[in-house]
């Protein structure tokens, strides 16, 4: 089977309303493109768990902020096919910013509370930006799973949260990070990196899965790591309740350590889950 490209709502919609009639099961893998490992990773997932996996490509000008890179951000969308077709992936959703956003678009989902820190807090409307069209690409596939990973954590979180609170009829589920051998998490950014920096960049994980191994709601230490290293500033660098995200107090829950991190130009988001957090809440239970 080959992949089927759609560039319309419409055309997504009689693919899926076909598959329903045969009984098939639906699984989606929102994305922007410039795939890796990572992403595929997810449509792997989408195929083991589902009877057809739809992907979508849609770099969504409403989670990019004023100055940041919606302009320059990788776009390859042949290249992109090609990876999906040679996976097995079944359909490619691909629409232009006009069919996901009419000119008179006003509606627009925001999560507050988790969806306010850390990221939120450091790119204003990040978050109902991604919230947004995530709750649009949902209404319109209405798959039986959607696939996050937990790269973007608090972006998995806030989905989670957004889907529960509208009543969504869509399962969340997620995949691991996917990691280069010197640690670095895949990103579609971390083609801006220079050689140079592409050698600190590790620094991130190595610095979090430090943190993860022997937690304390203090991270100055690790911020200082970085700094040395060679990134240029740390927008945040926190252990956290991993499932408010609240900060960790050092209680026996399971918690997760996140960061944003400036290295040049290239804005990096790492985090990992705490292992002792968890193993002190097994043996407390
Ligand atoms: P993006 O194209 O960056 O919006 O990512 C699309 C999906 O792929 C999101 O659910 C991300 O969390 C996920 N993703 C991105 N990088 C990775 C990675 N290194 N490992 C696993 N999943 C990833």
């Amino acid at each position: 089977m080959t992949l089927e490209v759609v560039r319309t709502v419409a055309d997504l919609r009689a693919r899926v309303k076909a598959w329903r009639l045969e009984d098939l099961s639906v699984g989606l893998v929102p994305t922007m493109g410039g795939l890796h490992e990572g992403h595929l990773s997810l449509v792997r997932l989408a195929l083991e768990k589902t009877d057809r996996a739809v992907v979508t490509i849609f770099v969504n000008p409403k989670q990019f902020g004023a100055g940041e890179d919606f302009d320059v951000y990788p776009r390859d969308l042949e290249t992109d096919a090609q990876l999906l077709g040679g996976l097995g992936a079944h359909l490619l959703f691909a629409p232009s910013v006009a069919e996901v956003y009419a000119e008179d678009h006003a509606a627009c989902v925001s999560v507050p509370g988790v969806g306010d820190i850390l990221e939120g807090a450091c790119r204003p409307g990040f978050f109902a930006g991604v919230a947004t069209v995530v709750a649009k690409l949902l209404l319109q596939t209405l798959p039986d799973i959607a696939f996050f990973g937990e790269k973007d954590y608090q972006q998995l979180l806030v989905i989670r949260r957004m889907v529960k609170d509208l009543n969504i009829p869509v399962d969340i589920d997620s995949g691991p990070t996917l990691r280069c051998a010197d640690g670095l998490a895949l990103s579609s950014r971390n083609a801006y990196l220079s050689a140079e920096e592409s050698a600190i960049a590790p620094v991130l994980h190595e610095v979090l899965a430090g943190i993860a191994e022997n937690p304390s709601p203090g991270t100055a230490q690790g911020v200082d790591r970085l700094l040395k290293a060679g990134f240029s500033s740390v927008d945040y660098l926190e252990v956290r309740d991993a499932e408010t995200l609240e900060p960790w107090t050092g209680a026996p829950r399971p918690a997760r350590v996140l960061a944003a991190a400036w290295l040049g130009e290239t804005r990096l988001i790492d985090n990992v889950a705490v292992k002792k957090a968890v193993s002190r809440q097994r043996s407390a239970s």
